[in-house]
């Protein structure tokens, strides 16, 4: 659209008209304005451009309106803009063989969701009926997505296998920087929570445990790589209790830590072990067309060879969705982004965020990988005390007044740029992010 200033104002007047927020409060809001983008950048109706480091909700793996990927879509729109889920689609199959190719040789199909919390839920619902058992685990510091009682609130046949918005149980996961384990090594960190979740498989009994939920890196939460020896230890946690264990690489699949799923990097699962079903939504096509799967193991996808698979969705497989996962996964392939995330975040990323922190007394620590990372702001290093929220509001204001889009989350600056990103545009990005801590006295 034409860069015109009052289209920038008309569309911030029907927004707070008509449009209701996600997660908020609506009195207060004062949603920022996007007009385009491309690459790691948008710009609004005045032309003023912002750096996006925070690739939105952190789904623009590919950046903003690759070639490829908007031309997939275009091409698919006019071909074939939708089939029911039941029947056949050239893109569909396309997509699930890319997936499962990059996923490896213990999977077999993909099961194909609008986005991230559904597929969350069936692959829970695929846990508990191959497992036979209800009780789900999950950290305390996750997200996992925003739906449950559609499915429960149903009146026909298939609300019947499916009443189990019920048996989740919460455990501390790793993460040194704020222990519940009193750990002072990240080795000990791992131990002790492998300890902790134990006893809750004991405690909860193993016999009622379907699956354990986890992201592969936790998100949302902070950003947290696993310590030495967790996922492995979780494994065999899962497998001596017959446990199925699901990884969620809604956010940190794709390409965010610098390989395709994060359970696959080795400094996330340095022993390689692998889980019974993966769930992907966001990087897979960057959200061009909303979308998002389970991975399903061979054994789990043979247990449904007779059993029927009490679950779907109208747009399951949706054919610009299917598309738009083609040319992104084609695109970041021959393009080489999944090793440029993987650089960035060594050779620019990672350095760069560190002398920060040796700069600004503000950043308590700086955690990540890829182009994955977040500084845990904090008002005293020793005690580690988060800052205030009006210091993150502040904050919030410093970046945006020099060009940098930014996510926050609590106490958190998350630098989560697109894969695509470039080091110059990284050390823009650092050197705006220098300039706002000093501007608010961090
Ligand atoms: N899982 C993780 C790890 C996420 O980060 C998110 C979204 O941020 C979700 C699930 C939910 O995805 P969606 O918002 O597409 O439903």
């Amino acid at each position: 659209p034409a860069l015109d200033p009052a289209l920038g104002t008309r569309t911030y007047d029907l927004d707070r008209a008509h449009v209701f927020h996600s997660w908020s409060a609506q009195g207060s809001l004062a949603p920022f304005v996007i007009a385009g983008a491309s690459g790691s950048e948008v710009w609004d109706y005045d032309g003023k451009r912002y750096l996006d480091f925070s690739s939105q909700l952190v789904n623009m793996n590919i950046g903003h309106t690759h070639p490829k990927v908007v031309a997939a879509i275009q091409k698919q729109a006019a071909e074939l803009p939708m089939v029911a889920p039941a029947h056949a689609n050239l893109a569909r199959g396309e997509a699930a063989s890319r997936i499962v190719a990059k996923a490896g040789s213990h999977f077999g199909k993909v099961f194909f969701t609008n986005g991230g919390a559904d597929a969350n839920e069936n692959a829970i619902r695929m846990a508990r009926l191959t497992t036979g058992k209800d009780k789900v685990l999950s950290t305390y510091r996750s997200y996992h997505g925003n739906t449950g009682a559609a499915i429960v609130a149903t009146g026909d046949w298939r609300r019947v296998p499916n009443e189990y918005a019920r048996g989740h149980v919460h455990f501390f996961g790793p993460f040194l920087y704020r222990s519940e384990f009193w750990a002072s090594t990240p080795e000990e960190e791992s131990a002790r929570a492998l300890h902790h979740l134990e006893r809750v498989i004991v405690s909860e009994g193993a016999a009622s445990i379907a699956a354990i939920l986890l992201e592969g890196v936790p998100g949302t939460a902070g950003v947290m790589v696993p310590p030495p020896g967790y996922l492995t230890g979780v494994r065999e946690l899962c497998d001596k209790y017959g446990i199925l264990l699901i990884l969620d690489e809604v956010m940190s699949g794709f390409g965010r830590t610098g390989s395709w799923f994060s359970w696959q990097h080795p400094l996330v699962n340095p022993d390689g072990i692998v889980p019974d079903l993966i769930t992907f939504a966001k990087g897979v096509n960057s959200g061009y067309v909303p979308a998002g799967g389970v991975v399903i193991s061979e054994s789990i996808s043979a247990a449904f060879d007779d059993q029927v698979f009490p679950g779907g969705l109208t747009y399951s497989g949706h054919p610009l969705a299917m598309a738009s996962i083609v040319a992104s996964i084609d695109a970041m392939e021959e393009e080489g982004v999944i090793e440029n995330a993987s650089a960035i975040g060594e050779k620019v990323l990672g350095p760069g965020l560190q002398a920060l922190a040796d700069a600004h007394p503000m950043i308590g620590e700086v955690r990540g990988l890829g182009v994955f990372w977040a500084l845990d702001l904090v008002a005293d290093r020793d005690t580690r005390e988060p800052v205030a929220p009006s210091v993150m509001g502040a904050l919030k204001a410093e970046l945006l007044a020099r060009g940098l889009l930014p996510f926050i989350a609590d106490n958190r600056l998350h630098v989560v740029p697109p894969c695509v990103v470039t080091p110059e545009e990284c050390l823009q990005g650092l050197e705006i992010i220098d300039e706002a801590l000093t501007a608010i006295g961090g």
